[in-house]
């Protein structure tokens, strides 16, 4: 059981920012208003996050960390449908299986916690501890017992930054959320809970963004588009400051990247990208999911039609605005 727990975390978890992502979305799938997450060593060390979420009772716990184990069921096939982000109940089995883990957790409702610890997927005797409502884990050692996955990874820093990437997205993704992120003994970012999606993005991007945002906002019959696009003049070298998000999801989208190049088509420099941050949201049948473990890929079943209303939306509004 091992074994298998193993090769799924292969295809699940590939570095310290997967870890980081599955414990993130966990934590906000909890209903957590707070989320601290602190990193050793790149997060190869030591990943700790801890939240004021639901938490887990003693009997919830050693099911947590059992492969296929989900509390969050879907209703049908669609991940698109579920209101959270977890639907297969395999990330914390696969990191477990790839690290020495400790779960403290307290549900609401109960008098007392609950901890458990797991090193390389073997399950230690759970026992009684004090804690507040929610949950802490950390991890440590990632890859400890898988020498070869451990070589490839690469170096503190660069493995921080692929979680600060992770980080971005999924705070981006939920203004009211008060997220901290700790580096060491240092404190990288503390977010405050905010209504607005601009609040966030500064936090992030600074002002400098934060100023030349414009607002978008369209909705037809299936598709909503909210969010901003940002004035030509911030444009970047690369397309990695294009955040798209769908139905709550963090997406990349190469059709959708085309799509943004066009919308700005004559008002940038060539090798120049536009820098966005949008939210779309459509009916969860007009979206195909490959479920592939590691990378969430979306196929649209009519992405002409997404494809223009993206390009329209955004022309519609520069035409609009003195640019
Ligand atoms: P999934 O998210 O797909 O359900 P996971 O392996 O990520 O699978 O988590 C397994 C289960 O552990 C979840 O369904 C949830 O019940 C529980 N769980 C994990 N993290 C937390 C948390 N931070 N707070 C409360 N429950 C949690
Ligand atoms: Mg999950």
């Amino acid at each position: 059981a091992h074994l298998v727990n193993q090769i799924a975390a292969g295809e699940v978890i590939e570095r310290p920012a997967s870890v980081v992502k599955e414990l993130l979305e966990n934590s906000i799938d909890a209903g957590s208003t707070r989320i601290e997450l602190s990193l050793e060593g790149g997060g190869v060390e030591l990943i700790r996050i801890s939240d004021d979420g639901c938490g887990m009772t003693a009997e919830q716990l050693p099911l947590a960390v059992t492969s296929h184990a989900t509390s969050k069921l879907p209703d049908d096939e669609s991940l698109f449908h579920v209101g959270t982000l977890g639907f297969r109940g395999e990330a914390l089995a696969s990191i477990a299986s790839v690290s020495q883990m400790t779960i403290r957790s307290r549900a609401e409702g109960q008098d007392g916690g609950c901890q458990i610890d797991i090193r390389g997927g073997v399950i230690e005797t759970p026992g009684p501890c004090g804690c507040p409502v929610g949950t802490v884990i950390e991890v440590r050692n990632l890859f400890f017992n898988t020498p070869v996955r451990r070589k490839f990874l690469k170096t503190p820093q660069t493995e921080r930054g692929h979680i600060v990437e992770a980080f971005t997205r999924l705070a981006l993704a939920n203004p009211k959320v008060h997220f901290v992120l700790r580096n060491g003994d240092k404190e990288m970012f503390d977010l405050l809970p905010t209504p607005r999606w601009a609040d966030r993005i500064e936090s992030f991007f600074g002002t400098e963004i934060s100023e030349a945002l414009i607002p978008i906002e369209n909705q037809d019959e299936t598709v909503q588009i909210t969010g901003y696009a940002c004035d030509p003049s911030v444009s970047r070298g690369n397309n990695r400051m294009q955040y798209l998000f769908l139905n709550g999801r963090h997406i990349r989208d190469r059709a959708l990247q085309h799509a943004l190049g066009e919308a700005y088509r004559g008002m940038l420099m060539v090798g120049r990208h536009p820098v966005c941050f949008l939210r779309m949201r459509m009916p969860a049948d007009m979206i195909d999911v490959n479920v592939h473990p590691a990378k969430l890929e979306v196929r649209f079943t009519d992405s002409g039609r997404v494809y223009s209303r993206l390009l329209q939306t955004l022309r519609q509004r520069f035409l609009s605005t003195d640019m």
